[in-house]
């Protein structure tokens, strides 16, 4: 009985987003797009899928390299074989879609001329490229958090709550622990919570899993292998650098688990985002120069690798971290830099302008494993944080703690300053996840609400 009521007013829904478009899809109108600052005719074309000439004699341009930020230009409606009119489902919104078609909103924005993509109605003709297919993926379908609602048997309030966003193929869906574990989550997994998604590259994920029996796990991704560290007998949880130099796009991270009853093998899909880096050239003074000795730098790095890759088991630090200074940044995490030639390097470190002198504080607790001065990083500090997190701070003018103290948030540890290889008085900031540099500056934001204790 609840099922044929169930599948009733399915059919009406249905019924429904396929009565409205239909007049619309019988004369599609022309795409409008307002040209903007750097916009070139044969890429629009390209993107829309027609040719320069096309577009210039449908819009009346005498000189098609002639077009201006501001200008409205018509492509033709049917030029990109690939576009479909589609209605909009329930539960979609035009960053979903976009997503799904690997383009920014924007895009699909001026393709469909809306000015507020806040007020689509479901059922309202969208002009659509293709989208990803429906990917059957962990606990996860395109589907509105109304049908999740009815199918896990819960409140439609609560699937609302946990989930801001639509689902879509690919996407996460966070269901409450008390949730029946939906059935594409393999024994014994119970929950699993990715933040964030997507990612920007150079930043930090965090799987968070609950499983029904004890049993350990670690995380396959890209070319690395990161552990799970058990928060209690039943949950873990994993912590996955992406480099700053990946490739931007769909990737998928593997969850491996042992149980007694065998090993458990989970894909999970993880949209890796370009992330915003600047073009940096760094000018060292000439009596610098001699610091860029290559077996100078390799001593060091030696010493340093060794301890970047501890990986403590017990957790000893707050969410989310403290800045380690109140001072502005002058060079973010990732800013792809030249010593001379090239841009070869990126800055594994946020960078903090300031006087020398000024205090330098520990972000979160932990123990100090280095306190000493180095010949290109200066006076330098390295304090593990457990669960594979530790931290770094170069260039200091004094150091006030010793190797193998315990530091707590707020303690001073140093003082900024410009020793070794520095153009001035800062504080460069390192913080490593398994040995991997990642933004630190993430870490002071509230990225991963299940990290709060
Ligand atoms: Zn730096």
């Amino acid at each position: 009985m609840k099922l044929q009521k169930l599948t009733f007013l399915l059919g009406c829904l249905l019924a429904l987003l396929a009565a409205v478009p239909a007049a619309a899809q019988d004369a599609p109108p022309p795409l409008t797009y307002t040209v903007r600052p750097g916009d070139a005719l044969p890429a629009l074309a390209a993107r829309f899928g027609t040719d320069t000439a096309t577009v210039a004699r449908l819009n009346s341009l005498q000189d098609p390299r002639r077009i201006y930020p501001g200008q409205r230009l018509i492509f033709p409606a049917n030029s990109h074989p690939a576009y479909a009119w589609r209605p909009l489902a329930a539960g979609e919104t035009l960053s979903s879609l976009a997503r799904r078609a690997g383009m920014p909103w924007e895009d699909l924005a001026r393709a469909n001329t809306l000015l507020n993509p806040d007020t689509l109605l479901v059922g309202q003709s969208l002009y659509l490229p293709p989208l990803a297919p429906a990917q059957v993926t962990l606990a996860v379908s395109p589907e509105p958090r109304l049908l999740t609602a009815l199918r896990q048997g819960l409140p439609y309030w609560r699937v609302l709550d946990l989930n801001p966003r639509p689902a879509y193929a690919g996407d996460l869906l966070t269901l409450p622990t008390d949730a029946p574990a939906t059935p594409a989550l393999p024994y014994p997994v119970t929950a699993l919570n990715v933040s964030p998604q997507p990612v920007a590259r150079g930043n930090t994920v965090i799987l968070a899993l609950t499983t029904a029996v004890t049993s350990s796990c670690e995380v396959i991704y890209l070319e690395g292998v990161a552990p799970c560290y058990a928060r209690d007998a039943a949950s873990w949880t994993a912590l996955v650098a992406i480099p700053p130099l990946a490739t931007p796009g769909r990737h998928t991270v593997t969850l491996q688990l042992q149980t007694d009853a065998g090993p458990v093998v989970l894909p999970v899909p993880l949209q890796v985002t370009r992330g915003r880096y600047d073009y940096e050239r760094i000018d060292l003074p000439p009596s610098r120069q001699s610091l860029l000795d290559p077996q100078l730098s390799q001593n060091e790095r030696v010493k340093i690798a060794q301890l970047r890759t501890l990986r403590t088991p017990e957790r000893l630090w707050e969410y989310p971290f403290r800045r380690p200074i109140e001072a502005s940044v002058t060079s973010y995490f990732g800013s792809r830099r030249s010593y001379g030639a090239g841009f070869t390097s990126y800055h594994d470190g946020t960078d903090f302008q300031g006087e020398t002198g000024a205090p330098v504080l520990a972000p979160a607790s932990g123990v100090v494993v280095l306190a000493e001065p180095l010949v290109v990083r200066g006076n330098a500090i390295l304090i593990d944080h457990g669960w594979g997190l530790v931290s770094g701070y170069w260039h200091l003018s004094r150091i006030d703690v010793t190797v193998g103290q315990q530091v707590a948030p707020g303690d001073r540890i140093g003082a900024l300053g410009n020793t070794g290889m520095s153009t001035g008085p800062h504080l460069h900031w390192e913080l490593w996840v398994n040995g991997n540099a990642v933004s630190a500056l993430q870490w002071v934001t509230n990225f991963a609400p299940e990290l709060q204790q």
